[in-house]
C-alpha cells in the first residue's frame, strides 16, 4: 500500500529537487477535486493562493535562499482557526459568510515556517461533537470506509490527512477533537498542553480547555509541526513562556528506563474488544523494549466526561454570548423581531445548529443562581481533584497509556443521542481537565465487514513534557508498522458518491 508523503520526504525530495513546490501543490489540488465529493472533508480550498505561495518557494529554492522546515508543505486548517483570507465558518451557519481580518498566530507560524496552508478543512459546529456529523455544511466521511464518521471534531483534517489530500492538518482539542479523529483515520494527532502553542484566533469553545494541536502521517511529523506552532505569544496570556525544546532532535534518543503506567480503568469490558486487544498488543510492544509496566489506579477518571460536560458548556455558553447578528455573523430579518431581544433570539435561532444550542442551554443551566454550587463549583472542584490524582500518577510512570477511544470508527448517523456521542470522549477529557499533554497513534486494525478500521492508543504525559510524550510515541512508531497502511480510496468506484 501507498504510505502517503511525510513532512520529511516532501521538503526532502523538493530540497534535492526532485519535485517542485508547485508541482506538489497541484498533486494535492488534484486529489482534493478528486476525491473531496466522496469525504466531504475540505470546506474551502485556496488554489491561486496556494500556488503564488509554491512560486515562491521554488524560486526560493532555485536562489539557493534559506527555506524553512516546513518549505513547500501543503497543510490544511480546521475551520475553526482564523485566517486573513478565505473563510472561517466553524462548520456554523452563524458564520457562513465570515471572513476574518487577522490570522491566527498559529497558521502565521505556519506559514514563516514555508508551510502552504491548501484550504480549510469541515468540523463540527463549533468544535462542538466527535463525528463531524454536527455541521452545517454536511457530515465528514471516514476514508477507510466512507459509511462511517472520521470522529470529531477536527473529523475534515484527520480524513484530509489520511487520504493524503494533504500532508498534516490543523486541530483543535477541547475533549479530544484532535486524538480521538486521529485514532478513527489511522494517524497520529497530538493535543499539547494547555499554554503549549497559542490560542490567538482560534474560535473559542472552552478556553480553559482549548488547545490547537498537529494532526500528520508520523509522530517525528507531528514532533516537527509543534515546534513550529509551540512558544509564548503577546497576543495570548494564556501561553506559557517557556523554552521549546527541539522535539524532533530529541525524538530518537531513549533517556532512561521508561516507566509506563497502564490505568487499570482504561482497559474496561465496556470497550470493543479490538481496542482492548491493541493496547494489550501496544503493552507488549513496550515491555519487550524493556519498559517497565505499572498498573496505575485513576479511579476519578470515571468523573472525567460528567466534568468536562459541565465545565465544557459553562465556557462555551459565556465565549458563544458574542454571536448575536449584530457585531458578527448571522442575522434574522430585522422586521421578523419584536424588539433587540427577540431579534438576538431569532438570529441564534436560526444560525445554531441543535447541538450549539443544547450546549449552550446546558452551560447557562450550570451557571445559573441556585444551580451554579451544585454543578459548576463541584466540576471546578473534581478538576482540582482529577488534577491531583494525575500529578500523584505521573510520580510513579512516565506516561498513562490507554486506548484513545472506546470504540473503532462508528456509522454516521449511528449514535443519534447526544449522551451516547459524548461517551466517545471517555478517555481523552482528562488531559484537558488537568492540562497535560496526550497523543494519538496508529496501533492496529479491526476488520468488520470486510472493512479494515484503525485503532488508536493514546500515551498522556505530565504538562510540557511533550519531548517525552513524543519520544515514547515514536518508540512504539519505529517498531511497529500501523501508520504505514493508508486506506484504499484511490478508486471511487468502489465506493458512492455522498457528495453534499
Ligand atoms: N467531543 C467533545 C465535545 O463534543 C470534544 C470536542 C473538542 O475537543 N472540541 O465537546
Amino acid at each position: 500500500m501507498d504510505e502517503g508523503a511525510t513532512i520529511r520526504s516532501l521538503v526532502g525530495a523538493l530540497r534535492r529537487r526532485e519535485s517542485t513546490a508547485v508541482e506538489l501543490v497541484d498533486r494535492y489540488l488534484q486529489r482534493i477535486d478528486r476525491l473531496n465529493s466522496s469525504l466531504n472533508c475540505f470546506c474551502e480550498t485556496y488554489p491561486e493562493r496556494a500556488h503564488a505561495m509554491a512560486l515562491q518557494i521554488d524560486q526560493q529554492l532555485a536562489a539557493g535562499d534559506e527555506i524553512g522546515p516546513l518549505a513547500g508543505v501543503p497543510i490544511a486548517v480546521k475551520d475553526n482557526i482564523v485566517t486573513d483570507f478565505g473563510h472561517t465558518r466553524c462548520g456554523s451557519r452563524f458564520l457562513e459568510n465570515y471572513q476574518s481580518p487577522y490570522a491566527s498566530t498559529a497558521v502565521k507560524r505556519l506559514e514563516q515556517a514555508g508551510a502552504i496552508i491548501i484550504g480549510k478543512t469541515n468540523c463540527d459546529e463549533f468544535g462542538m461533537g466527535s463525528s463531524t456529523e454536527h455541521c452545517a455544511f454536511g457530515a465528514a466521511r471516514n476514508p477507510w470506509d466512507i459509511t462511517r464518521v472520521p470522529g470529531g471534531s477536527s473529523g475534515g483534517s484527520a480524513a484530509a490527512v489520511a487520504a493524503d489530500l494533504c500532508c498534516a492538518a490543523l486541530g483543535s482539542d477541547t475533549g479530544g477533537s484532535i486524538r480521538q479523529p486521529a485514532a478513527f483515520c489511522g494517524i497520529v494527532g497530538a493535543k499539547p498542553s494547555y499554554g503549549r502553542v497559542s490560542r490567538y484566533g482560534l474560535v473559542a469553545f472552552g478556553s480553559s480547555l482549548d488547545q490547537i494541536g498537529p494532526l500528520a502521517r508520523t509522530v517525528q511529523d507531528a514532533a516537527l509541526l509543534l515546534g513550529v506552532l509551540a512558544g509564548v505569544d503577546r497576543h495570548d496570556s494564556t501561553c506559557a513562556d517557556r523554552p521549546v525544546p527541539d522535539y524532533v532532535a530529541q525524538i530518537d534518543t531513549p533517556t532512561k528506563p521508561i516507566r509506563i503506567g497502564v490505568p487499570k480503568q482504561f482497559l474496561s469490558d465496556d470497550n470493543d474488544p479490538g481496542v482492548n486487544a491493541a493496547v494489550r498488543d501496544a503493552i507488549a510492544v513496550y515491555r519487550s523494549h524493556g519498559a517497565a509496566i505499572i498498573e496505575i489506579d485513576l479511579p476519578l477518571s470515571e468523573y472525567g466526561i460528567a466534568t468536562y460536560y459541565v465545565i465544557a458548556p459553562a465556557e462555551a455558553s459565556s465565549n458563544l454570548a458574542r454571536y448575536d447578528g449584530i457585531r458578527y455573523g448571522r442575522r434574522a430579518e430585522l422586521g421578523s423581531a419584536d424588539d433587540l431581544l427577540d431579534l438576538y433570539a431569532r438570529s441564534r435561532a436560526e444560525g445554531f445548529g441543535p447541538e450549539v444550542q443544547r450546549r449552550i442551554m446546558l452551560g447557562t443551566y450550570v451557571l445559573s443562581a441556585g444551580y451554579y454550587d451544585a454543578y459548576y463549583k463541584r466540576a471546578l472542584q473534581v478538576r482540582r481533584l482529577i488534577t491531583e490524582e494525575l500529578d500523584a500518577a505521573f510520580a510513579q510512570c512516565d506516561a498513562l497509556l490507554g486506548p484513545t477511544a472506546p470504540t473503532v470508527a462508528f456509522g454516521l448517523g449511528e449514535k443519534a443521542d447526544p449522551l451516547s456521542m459524548y461517551l466517545c470522549d471517555v478517555y481523552t477529557t482528562i488531559a484537558n481537565i488537568a492540562g497535560i499533554c496526550a497523543i494519538s497513534i496508529p496501533a492496529g486494525f479491526v476488520s468488520i465487514d470486510g472493512k479494515q478500521l484503525p485503532v488508536g492508543i493514546q500515551i498522556q504525559c505530565k504538562a510540557f513534557d511533550e519531548a517525552t510524550m513524543f519520544r515514547i510515541a515514536r518508540m512504539f512508531e519505529a517498531a511497529t508498522d500501523h501508520h504505514t497502511h493508508r486506506p484504499d480510496i484511490d478508486d471511487p468506484a468502489g465506493s458512492t458518491d455522498v457528495a453534499r
